[in-house]
């Protein structure tokens, strides 16, 4: 999960806030959001990334469950 480049904007659609954190789609989409963008990696705004950090955990602990670990 590396920093991002300056100028990047953020992969959510209709969001043009400046990216601070890239990940890859497949950690994206645990926490419930999508993008449309080409390639493996997406960008995240200060406030999409908050909003993924909390789906993210949502569902790690769905998973718990789901598992009963
Ligand atoms: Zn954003």
């Amino acid at each position: 999960m590396g920093k991002v480049k300056k100028g990047v904007k953020c992969s959510i659609n209709g969001c043009n806030n400046l990216a601070i954190k890239s990940l890859s789609k497949d950690e994206l989409s645990k926490g419930g959001l999508k993008v449309l963008s080409e390639g493996r990696r997406a960008y995240l705004c200060d406030t999409h990334y908050k909003l993924w950090k909390k789906g993210a955990k949502k569902s790690k602990e769905l998973e718990r469950i789901r598992y009963g670990l």
